[in-house]
C-alpha cells in the first residue's frame, strides 16, 4: 500500500503481505475441478472446521457464494425473505432474478439494523393456495452491510422459527470473523444458527481473491455443480487457497486492531460539529454524514482526496470509512488532523 495515501474506501483494497506472498509462491498445487488441489482441499477442510460445518467450497467471490446459496437452497420462483439493505438485494446486480430465479421479499427492519423472528414469521407463506410462491429461504447478514450485528439471542430465535417452518437459513457472513471478534465469541457460535454460511477472505482477512461457502455435504456437493455451471470451477486455484490458509491462520487474529482504529476514527468524527456519526462502530465500518454548509458532499469527498485520504463518494448521503490491515494508527492520527484542519478546529 502506498505510504502516503490512507485508503479508507473498503477492506477489499488490502494487499497480501510478504509472508502471504511467500505462501502463495510455495503453494502445493493440483487441479481443483478434478478435486486434487491439496491447498484448496486443505483450505476447504479448515474453513469447514472453523465454521462448524461439514464441508465448504472455495469460490471466487462473496457474490458467487451468495448466489450459489440461493441456487442450491431454492427452486426457481421460490420466495426469499431478507432485509432490504442487504448485499444480495443492493449489490449483486439483480443476480438472484437471473441465476436462481427467485423472488426476493425484502423486509425493512423496524429497529433499523437487524431482522427479528417476529418480523419474519408473518411473511412465511403458510397457505398452499395456488397463488402464492413457496418460502424457500431466509437470508441474514452477520455483520450487516451497515456494520451492525445480530445479537446471538436474535439469531437463535430466528433459527428456532426456521426449524419450526422448515425453511433453511443462509448467513451472508462476508465479515463473519469481524463479527465474531466484536461479539467476543467463536465463529461457530454464530454459524450454529444457519444451514449455510458464506464468508470472504478478500476483505479484512487480506487475501487477494476468494470466499468460502460452508454447509452440509449434500448442500456443498450440489453447490459445487452450480459453481461449475457459473464458470467458477478453477484449476490450480491452490495458488489462491494458499493465501486463504494464511488469512485463516494469521489475519483473523489481528481484526481487533481494525475495530480499534474504527473506534478512534469515530471519536475523531464526534469532535467535529459539522460531521454526524451515524452509529458507534461495532466492527471496521464507520458511517457518518457531512452536515456542514462549508462543503457539499462532493466537495468534502474531493477535499479528503486532495489530502490523500480515499473514501467512496457518499451513498444515500452517507460516508463510510473502512479500516483494515493497510491502515495504521499513524494513518488514523493523520485522518483526524486533516478533518480538524478542513473544519478549522
Ligand atoms: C463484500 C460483501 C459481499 C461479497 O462481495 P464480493 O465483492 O463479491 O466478494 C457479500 N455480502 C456482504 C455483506 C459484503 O460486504
Amino acid at each position: 500500500m502506498n505510504n502516503e495515501i490512507v485508503d479508507l474506501r473498503s477492506d477489499t483494497v488490502t494487499l497480501p503481505c510478504e509472508e502471504m506472498r511467500r505462501a502463495i509462491f510455495e503453494a502445493e498445487l493440483g487441479d481443483d475441478v478434478i478435486g486434487d488441489d491439496p491447498s484448496v482441499n486443505r483450505l476447504q477442510t479448515i474453513a469447514a472446521e472453523q465454521t462448524g460445518k461439514m464441508a465448504s467450497l472455495f469460490v471466487p467471490s462473496g457474490t458467487m457464494g451468495n448466489q450459489l446459496a440461493l441456487m442450491t437452497h431454492c427452486k426457481s420462483s421460490d420466495e426469499v425473505l431478507l432485509s432490504e439493505g442487504c448485499h444480495i438485494v443492493q449489490h449483486e446486480a439483480g443476480g438472484a432474478a437471473l441465476l436462481a430465479r427467485v423472488q426476493l421479499r425484502t423486509i425493512q427492519p423496524e429497529n433499523g439494523s437487524f431482522l427479528t423472528a417476529d418480523e419474519i414469521q408473518p411473511r412465511y407463506r403458510e397457505s398452499k393456495d395456488i397463488h402464492y410462491p413457496d418460502t424457500g429461504l431466509i437470508c441474514l447478514e452477520q455483520a450487516t452491510a451497515a456494520g451492525e450485528l445480530y445479537p446471538l439471542e436474535t439469531l437463535k430465535e430466528i433459527f428456532q422459527l426456521s426449524r419450526h417452518l422448515e425453511v433453511p437459513i443462509h448467513i451472508d457472513g462476508a465479515r463473519i470473523f469481524n463479527a465474531a471478534v466484536a461479539l467476543g465469541v467463536d465463529v461457530k457460535e454464530i454459524s450454529q444458527y444457519c444451514d449455510s454460511l458464506m464468508f470472504c477472505l478478500s476483505k479484512g482477512l487480506s487475501s487477494p481473491v476468494g470466499s468460502l461457502l460452508c454447509g452440509d455435504n449434500d448442500f456443498i456437493d450440489r453447490a459445487r455443480k452450480h459453481r461449475k455451471i457459473l464458470g467458477g470451477g478453477m484449476r490450480q486455484s491452490g495458488i489462491l487457497a494458499a493465501a486463504g490458509l494464511y488469512s485463516l491462520e494469521k489475519m483473523t487474529k489481528r481484526l481487533h486492531e481494525d475495530h480499534e482504529s474504527a473506534q478512534a476514527l469515530a471519536r475523531a468524527i464526534k469532535k467535529i460539529p459539522d460531521l454526524q456519526l451515524l452509529s458507534e462502530p461495532q466492527i471496521s465500518l464507520v458511517f457518518f454524514k457531512n452536515c456542514s454548509t462549508r462543503f457539499s458532499d462532493i466537495e468534502f469527498h474531493k477535499a479528503l482526496e486532495e489530502n490523500e485520504i480515499l473514501t467512496y463518494p457518499a451513498e444515500n448521503g452517507e460516508f463510510r470509512f473502512v479500516t483494515h490491515y493497510g491502515v495504521s494508527s499513524d494513518d488514523v492520527a493523520r485522518v483526524e488532523q486533516v478533518l480538524r484542519r478542513l473544519f478549522s478546529l
